[in-house]
């Protein structure tokens, strides 16, 4: 058999997979992505954060493509959740330092996003080969140096690579040859039931194109306008309540949106979708978990492979792709001779551990919320209800946490308003009031803030970018444009 050779070769070509070999490629690497379907494919995961569409996404040059597909803009989120009885809004763009043409995220259909992303790959150089299933890793040693798989013939094949990235999702086969094991979350491990409606109704302009999730007794709902008339609909379920989705699934659906008078309300006209690749009730796991490890000497996890993290603030393309990208930046410094691989995969992982743990803290929290008033959901409800000071704040948390939005669309004001932000997550983090909330005191939250503000500054600016520190001590920097690490050399 004879054996090619690539620099990197990628497993999954969804949004991680293909945004990390993209990344790759765009530095001159000749990379081989292997994805077991033929796109366009289905998947779930559709309400996108705005540090995908405005960072990661102009990075990779497809920001314009996106804009200009026609996908729902969702300025935010709106929620029936916690004590309150009404739904209650958050605008990306409620803050002065958020405001502007960045200020928004997509609800995307995924077959035609991770498509647009796969294209994008292609164009930028990356060989992609759909109809083809990796299923195990070439070892020498402690290092994995290619990786086996099935070509749409059913030929065996293999590939040598410098890197192997598995990017292939939470089914992944490969995952566990990295060494460690999958940890569970104890705290979510929910059940997912979702299908897919015409006609549903709308939230009211300028937020119609936000995702509505509702709380109910058992559980909760997301409600994600796909097109004017086409609504993605799921409810999540509780493990103990496993019982509630078993059997129909019809029934089961139709009894859970019974018990939730708000979706009952908003479905009233609607027709459930029964045909084609929107037609099937599906059923998914969501448990949270996160290997014990990221990377072993030739091979990195991206995106699901590595780790997962309940749904409800739609953080799981933003890991993907935020995770890819910094898998991009190490693989592309080590194969530029600039770094060597434990430096640079070190950064890569603990920035990506960070941002996982940043959202796993804040649901927690979020949960915890739901049942207790003086929890510090009942102040980002009334944070996001008074643009208070600590509303902004707050409102500018949830951008630049979940999503590393910071909506800054003048160039030239950029580094201005990531400086105030900066200022505004020290104020905050370093307070002690009985007001103030707990997320804030979390230094893990605080970094990865201002890491995700500059991701995004960084796609804005390119070689203008403000100077950044590192986010570790004795930690690397990224490069003016944002495709490397660079050593810190503090002036
Ligand atoms: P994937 O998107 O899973 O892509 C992996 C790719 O690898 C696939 O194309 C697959 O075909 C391919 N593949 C698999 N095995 C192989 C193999 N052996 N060889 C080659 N290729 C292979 N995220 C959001 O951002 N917003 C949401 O609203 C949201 N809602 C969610 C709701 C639920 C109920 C769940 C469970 C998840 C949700 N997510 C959401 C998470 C989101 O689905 C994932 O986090 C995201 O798709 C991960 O991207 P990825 O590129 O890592 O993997």
């Amino acid at each position: 058999m004879s054996v090619e050779d690539f620099d990197v070769v990628v497993a999954g070509g969804g949004p991680g997979g293909s945004t990390v070999a993209t990344l790759v490629a765009m530095q001159g690497h000749r990379v081989l992505l292997l994805e077991k379907e033929v796109f366009p494919r289905y998947q779930i995961g559709e309400s996108l954060l705005p540090a995908t569409v405005h960072g990661v996404c102009r990075m990779l040059g497809v920001a314009d493509e996106l804009a200009g597909a026609g996908f729902p803009i969702k300025r935010g989120g709106t929620f029936r959740w916690g004590a309150r009885p009404e739904p209650w809004t958050f605008h990306f763009g409620i803050s002065a330092k958020m405001a502007g043409s960045t200020s928004h995220a997509y609800q995307v259909e995924r077959a035609r996003f991770d498509e647009i992303l796969l294209n994008n790959a292609k164009r930028k150089g990356v060989v992609v080969r759909e109809g083809c299933s990796v299923h195990d890793v070439v070892e020498d040693g402690e290092r994995v140096t290619g990786a086996k798989y099935t070509d749409p013939d059913g030929n065996e094949r293999e590939v040598s690579a410098r890197f192997v990235i598995d990017a292939s999702g939470n089914k992944s086969r490969l995952y566990s040859k990295v060494g460690g094991s999958r940890n569970y979350s104890e705290f979510f491990r929910s059940l997912a039931l979702f299908g897919y409606f015409e006609g549903g109704k709308r939230l009211p302009e300028p937020v119609s194109g936000n995702i509505l999730s509702v709380a109910f007794d058992n559980g909760w709902f997301w409600y994600i306008p796909l097109s004017d008339t086409l609504t993605s609909v799921g409810a999540v379920v509780r493990r103990e309540d496993a019982d509630k989705i078993q059997g129909d699934r019809e029934k089961a659906l139709n009894a859970l949106i019974a018990e939730c008078p708000l979706i009952s309300e908003y479905l009233s006209n609607a027709t459930r979708v029964t045909t084609g690749k929107y037609g099937e009730l599906r059923v998914r796991k969501d448990y949270s978990y996160q290997q014990e490890t990221y990377w072993r000497p030739g091979m990195v996890l991206v995106g699901d492979a590595a780790c997962f993290v309940d749904p409800v603030f739609s953080s799981g393309v933003h890991l993907a792709t935020y995770s890819a990208l910094l898998a991009a930046r190490s693989i592309n410094s080590v194969l530029a001779g600039d770094l060597d691989e434990k430096t640079a995969l070190n950064e890569f992982e603990a920035r990506y551990r960070r941002e996982y743990g940043v959202f796993y803290e804040f649901l927690v929290s979020f949960y915890q919320m739901n049942v207790n008033e003086e929890s510090y959901f009942w102040q980002a409800k009334k944070v996001t209800q008074n643009q208070s000071t600590d509303i902004e704040s707050f409102v500018e948390l949830i951008g630049g946490v979940s999503s590393g939005e910071t909506a800054l669309t003048a160039a030239d004001r950029i580094a201005a308003r990531s400086a105030e932000f900066a200022a505004a997550v020290d104020e905050m983090a370093g307070g002690d009031g009985d007001n103030m909330v707990p997320m804030f005191k979390s230094t893990v939250v605080k970094q990865a803030m201002q890491e995700a503000g500059q991701v995004q500054m960084k796609a804005l600016l390119g070689e203008d970018a403000e100077p950044e520190l590192p986010l570790f001590p004795g930690g690397l920097v990224t490069s003016p444009d944002g495709m490397k690490w660079l050593p810190h050399h503090p002036a």
